[in-house]
């Protein structure tokens, strides 16, 4: 896909020369559900963030740079966490050697962050000395928002219903794979979580849980049916906007090492600008995204001020640009058509440009202008177009 469109923009090279109203006029345009162009560059660039490392079972990894970090190993961060009791008290888990350590009986703690939809990493250890089966293997359990469980169990060689196997979404999914290290090695959760979303009293998105563990992928976007729970089923219902990170006292030891989550931006059914809008929140963007390209052809002249009104049409109609462009346009086919012959040679790119940007708009009938067809046979006759 990416050779095919080098290999197109190579045999274009006026497509992609930095003048050219910065990349406009190249894939399809915006429609009723996606406000930007296909290789559109007034999209927003992905902001940047430092990766972390990956951690090793002598040595934990480091977080990436926009992380909210709840436990790093220092004994400070144990104050991130508090009993989860009302009302609130310190917790009695421990911080040792680096690590957190449920001691059995103190109850569930929770973090003192509460955040909704998120990518949470987590690393937990079952004890060594193995006790118990089933259920009773090194039991605890990771609850996004406090409402749902990622099972923690330990499961390397001890089988139990598998709606409750470490990785499930507990009493909802088992997860595909049985993919943990031994008891008293290190495992690594890695979660992406979307509460579900709903509007006026209807559910629109049922949340979502991915996991995977020790990299390997356990809970494919599965739906979270209400969260789940012990023997009874759940079904589907609102959860709050936020809530804290929940771990579960179940009686054994369990440890868990660097904790972090990153929030994740709003997804398009709750009004965020990614993959497949809805038509109201399309046409507002499209509205923000032509005012501000009409912005810049109020401060330009000449073909990039005509440039820049045509852009702005692609993503809005608007009478006064459309006005003021088709003047331009005709300003610019009788500049052509006024230039002596042995002096058009040096009005090639901008006439490429013109045309191209006219073709789009025609071909994808968004605007015709009477200008476009002389413009376009100059380009012809002398083989702009090759
Ligand atoms: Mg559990």
């Amino acid at each position: 896909m990416k050779t095919r469109h080098l290999a197109a923009a190579c045999s274009l090279p006026f497509l992609v020369s930095p003048a050219f109203a910065d990349g406009a006029f190249y894939g399809d345009p915006p429609d009723d559900t996606h406000p930007w162009a296909i290789h559109d560059m007034n999209r927003p660039q992905p902001p940047r963030v430092e990766p972390g490392t990956f951690s090793t079972q002598e040595k934990p990894g480091t977080p990436p740079s926009d992380a909210v970090v709840l436990f790093d190993g220092s004994p400070a961060s144990l104050s991130n966490w508090l009993a989860d009791k009302n009302p609130p008290e310190a917790t009695r888990w421990v911080e040792k050697d680096g690590t957190l350590q449920c001691v059995p009986g103190s109850g569930m703690i929770r973090s003192k962050e509460e955040f909704g939809d998120c990518q949470l990493h987590v690393e937990w250890s079952a004890p060594t000395e193995v006790h118990g089966n089933g259920q009773g293997r090194g039991n605890s359990g990771v609850f996004l928002m406090g409402e749902v469980e990622v099972q923690v169990l330990d499961n390397y060689d001890n089988p139990t219903y598998p709606d409750g196997f470490a990785g499930s979404v507990y009493g909802v999914n088992p997860p595909m794979a049985n993919a943990l290290r031994k008891p008293g090695e290190w495992q690594v959760y890695d979660i992406i979580f979307r509460r579900p979303v709903y509007q006026d009293g209807h559910m629109v998105d049922p949340g979502y849980l991915t996991v995977f563990c020790n990299g390997v992928l356990l809970q494919d976007h599965t739906p979270l049916e209400g969260g789940g729970g012990h023997r009874g089923r759940s079904h589907d219902r609102p959860f709050p906007e936020k809530g804290p990170l929940k771990l579960q006292d179940h009686g054994n030891p369990v440890r868990y090492r660097n904790i972090w989550y990153r929030p994740l931006p709003k997804r398009a059914v709750e009004g965020g600008d990614t993959s497949v809008m809805n038509p109201e929140a399309t046409a507002a963007k499209r509205s923000e995204i032509a005012a501000s390209i009409r912005g810049k052809a109020a401060g330009m002249q000449g073909k990039d001020k005509l440039l820049h009104l045509l852009e702005s049409l692609t993503y809005q109609k608007d009478a006064a640009a459309m006005d003021e462009a088709k003047k331009m346009a005709d300003a610019f086919a009788a500049h052509l058509k006024r230039t002596p012959a042995e002096k058009l040679e040096a009005l090639k790119g901008d006439t490429q440009q013109v045309n191209n940007a006219l073709q789009y708009l025609a071909r994808f009938q968004i605007a015709n202008f009477d200008a476009a067809a002389g413009i376009q046979q100059l380009v012809k006759d002398r083989e702009w177009d090759k």
